[in-house]
């Protein structure tokens, strides 16, 4: 009863996917989320497919199959997922030079068109030209993610797939082979477990003695109800302070803190951005701050003033909207675009987590390992 082919820690985007392309092959998979509110990262993002971004031959190649994978998945799940493309604009501040940021996204296969101030009004109207120096205007996809998930889930569950709202507490193992996982109920036994744990991945894997560079930021964002207010395109900033952040944290300096968490901010950026979605309703976002603790209780009318303070210049007329604070942890990988496969050295075990651009990629990743998990010719990447 309690014997499963496959288990899945963690009902994100990226279990909720893999969960699908396993059970698709047949295999007798068991889903398992702590937090039936999904208080997580899929639920609090913009929605963005970054399908533009691949730099080599393989991520173009996964650029390629997420857009077509997208296109379709709200036929092939049987509930819409709200895909659309729309434009990308990535706001330059007026204190830098245009041109130089632009050669920063050179290296995409698709690249972007500078636009100057008044040019990037007529595409996006409620930006500010005052207050940014031009904007890079990109083609991007967009979800609704929350809606995407769920069309994995239930899509999932017609399969015949088990989801279950249990923590997952331990990894059971005997002699480096994995036997299953322990929950605050149960203990299920598979021969198989992937952790999709996002942000709290790095934890659940420390218990086990395996020590992976994943990490997580808390991120802060406001969701507002259905307003009267057209946003025609998804913004963001061309300059990705987060990313900066991201990849000194994997640092020898800082590495320990994250064995030793604490509640000290090791850096804190915010990042003007917004998006609507289909229902009228907005996502202002971003704080991002590393602390290592993971449950440290951050300050909620701060962040909120903080997103309002640098929607302002950018954004003027969403400054003010409606809006409630909500907080969650994203997962990272300072030094790859995702960490997908199996654990070295611990059968059984695999981790499938820490993307950039989750969105785009876990889709056509989550159809490649499920081909991996299930053809013997083909070797699932190690980590
Ligand atoms: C404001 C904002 C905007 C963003 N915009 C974009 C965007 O436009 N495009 C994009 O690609 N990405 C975007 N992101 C990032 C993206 O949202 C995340 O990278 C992605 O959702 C992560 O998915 P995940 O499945 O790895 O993690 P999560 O969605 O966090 O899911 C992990 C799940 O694991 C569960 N879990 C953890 N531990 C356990 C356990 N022990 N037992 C059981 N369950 C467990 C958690 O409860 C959680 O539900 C954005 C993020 C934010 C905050």
């Amino acid at each position: 009863m309690n014997n499963f082919d496959w288990i899945v820690v963690g009902a994100g985007i990226t279990g909720s996917a893999l969960s699908y392309e396993l059970s698709k092959k047949g295999l007798k998979v068991l889903l398992l989320e702590k937090d039936p509110n999904y208080d997580n990262a899929t639920r609090y993002s913009y929605g963005g497919i970054a399908y533009w971004s691949g730099t080599d031959d393989y991520s173009i190649q996964l650029c390629q199959e997420s857009r077509e994978i997208h296109s379709n998945l709200s036929e092939e799940l049987g509930a819409s997922t709200e895909f659309r493309e729309l434009d990308l604009m990535l706001t330059i501040p007026v204190d830098n030079n245009p041109q130089s940021i632009a050669k920063n996204y050179e290296k995409f296969f698709i690249k972007p068109r500078l636009l100057n101030p008044e040019e990037t009004t007529e595409v996006e109207p409620l930006l500010n030209k005052n207050a940014i120096s031009g904007c890079l205007r990109l083609p991007h996809g967009h979800i609704h993610p929350e809606k995407t998930n769920k069309a994995y889930q239930q899509a999932f569950l017609r399969l015949g797939g088990t989801l279950n709202y249990e923590k997952v507490t331990q990894l059971l193992s005997q002699n480096k082979t994995i036997q299953g996982v322990k929950t605050n109920k149960e203990e299920y036994y598979g021969e198989n477990v992937v952790i999709c744990a996002g942000g709290l991945s790095h934890l659940l894997l420390k218990n086990t003695g395996i020590n992976i560079n994943i990490y997580f930021t808390h991120s802060q964002l406001i969701l507002t109800p259905t307003v009267d207010i057209k946003l025609q395109t998804l913004v963001m900033p061309a300059v990705l302070n987060r990313l900066d952040i991201e990849e000194k944290s994997g640092d020898s300096g800082i590495q320990p803190l994250w064995d030793n968490p604490s509640d000290d901010v090791i850096s804190d950026v915010m990042e003007p951005g917004a998006i609507q979605f289909l229902d009228g309703s907005f996502c202002l976002g971003q704080t991002s701050q590393i602390i290592t603790n993971p449950t440290v209780k951050l300050n909620e009318t701060t962040a909120e003033k903080t997103i309002r303070e640098g929607i302002e210049p950018i954004l003027p007329k969403l400054q003010n909207l409606p809006g409630k604070l909500h907080s969650c942890l994203v997962a990272f990988c300072p030094d790859s675009n995702f960490l997908v496969g199996k654990i070295n050295d611990f059968k059984g075990l695999h981790l499938f987590s820490g993307f950039t651009s989750t969105l785009m990629f876990a889709p056509p990743l989550a159809r490649r390992f499920a081909d991996w998990a299930t053809n013997n010719n083909e070797k699932m990447p190690s980590l």
